[in-house]
């Protein structure tokens, strides 16, 4: 769908053109998988789908939403912004409406509005539509309730890259109060600050962060979406949580440590012995090697050693799939199919876990053989048809209009 054709489904919805319009892309982690809670670091970048919001003020007093991927649609008044019912897709919109508000005293909404939001990532693949849904939120009703009058950016930011990091936290606590979700602020950092052609090595503990350049002649980044009804559930999630709290306390006795990213693999040789809890030392090691392996693949990028990164990918998947058992059959397929095929440097699952989907690097002339062989592996193996889609690397939020 075009923009424009986006601007004509908002006049067929309101009956007048809207005012303004903002896009906020989903992303992929290409390594550092499950390290965000444990005090480690996470590498994403965002992807050029994404999603799109228009809007356009009224004067009832109310919001309403319409999206052209639901069918339901909701008309909420200003002065009654509150959590919806479950699973009522507006929450991801109006929990930013009502964060903002709460974050910066000086943030009024002060009309009504209308609402229009269209996407194209694939929904609960993994690639964070909801994440894009709340940070193209944010951005466009911090510059309606919060603009600054001195010049600079909504809430008083004079810092481009401060600005977008409270985008990001601001999506983040919609998805903890309104979704219910208490994800790491991987997503919605990613959906703020990406950079065309570039990834984000951001400490997901301290928010300190770089913009890598993802230079790949002749490779590509592709995404395979294993249609998995399998799903990283809350109760899989939490239980992850905390083994690996387990893992820290019981480390704490000979090294005393807040985070598992704190160790290095040599570390982990002298601690390992005092975890005396096999679940949690199995979790524990994913853990310390992730966050090693994560470091060396951005030194990789960094010199162009595309080789190296790729082997460090497959190393994640398998770590994920022997230590952290996350991964279960439909991701398997994928990433075991992806090793076998001549010109691609690595695969691995992104993202929770379970379902959703794998990345990996692949040489321009081996895409067309990774569809062929690794849909029909996949598809026997699973009774699934598997879907491909060749990343581009975009931008962070902006406003289009
Ligand atoms: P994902 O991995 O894609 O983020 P989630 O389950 O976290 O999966 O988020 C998907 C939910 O986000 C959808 O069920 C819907 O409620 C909401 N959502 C995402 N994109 C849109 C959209 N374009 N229009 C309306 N709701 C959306
Ligand atoms: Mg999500």
């Amino acid at each position: 769908m075009t923009t424009q054709e986006m601007q004509i489904a908002f006049e067929q919805a309101y009956g007048r053109k809207a005012e303004k319009m903002f896009f906020s892309p989903g992303r992929v982690n290409l390594i550092g998988e499950h390290t965000d809670y444990n005090g480690g670091c996470v590498f994403p970048c965002a992807l050029s789908f994404g999603a799109w919001l228009l809007i356009a003020k009224n004067e009832e007093g109310v919001l309403r939403f319409h999206s052209l991927n639901m069918p339901q649609t909701y008309t909420i008044p200003i002065s009654e912004i509150k959590p919806q019912a479950d699973r009522a897709w507006c929450n991801y919109a109006l929990g930013c409406i009502d964060i903002i508000s709460r974050r910066h005293p000086e943030a009024k909404l002060e009309s009504g509005y209308d609402l229009l939001y269209y996407g194209n990532v694939p929904a609960g693949a993994g690639l964070s539509s909801s994440a894009a849904m709340e940070v193209v939120t944010a951005r466009a009703f911090t510059e309606e309730m919060a603009v600054s009058d001195r010049g600079g950016y909504p809430c008083g930011y004079t810092d481009e890259k401060a600005y977008r990091t409270e985008l990001a936290l601001i999506g983040q606590a919609c998805e903890h109060e309104y979704a219910g979700v208490m994800c790491g602020v991987m997503d919605q950092f990613a959906s703020a600050q990406g950079k065309k052609d570039h990834a984000i090595y951001l400490n997901c503990d301290t928010l300190e962060f770089e913009h890598v350049p993802v230079k790949l002649d002749g490779i590509k980044v592709v995404i395979s979406n294993t249609h998995s009804p399998h799903h990283l559930d809350s109760g899989a999630y939490n239980d992850r949580v905390r083994q690996c709290h387990t893992a820290v306390e019981q480390i704490s006795k000979v090294k005393p440590i807040k985070f598992l990213a704190e160790l290095t693999p040599e570390d982990w040789e002298k601690v390992e012995g005092a975890i005396t809890d096999p679940i949690a030392k199995k979790r524990a090691r994913h853990v310390v090697g992730e966050v090693a392996r994560t470091a060396e693949a951005v030194e990789a990028l960094k010199k162009g050693d595309i080789k190296r990164f790729g082997e460090l990918m497959t190393a994640s998947h398998v770590s994920l799939r022997n230590d952290y058992e996350v991964t279960g059959k439909e991701l398997d397929s994928l990433a075991e199919a992806a090793w076998q095929v001549e010109g691609v440097l690595g695969s691995r699952m992104t993202g929770g876990g379970f379902g959703g989907c794998t990345v990996s690097l692949v040489k321009d002339e081996a895409i067309d053989e990774f569809k062929r062989f690794v849909g029909a592996e996949y598809e026997k193996k699973t009774g699934i048809k598997a879907d491909f889609y060749v990343a581009e690397i975009g931008d962070g939020v902006a406003r289009l209009i």
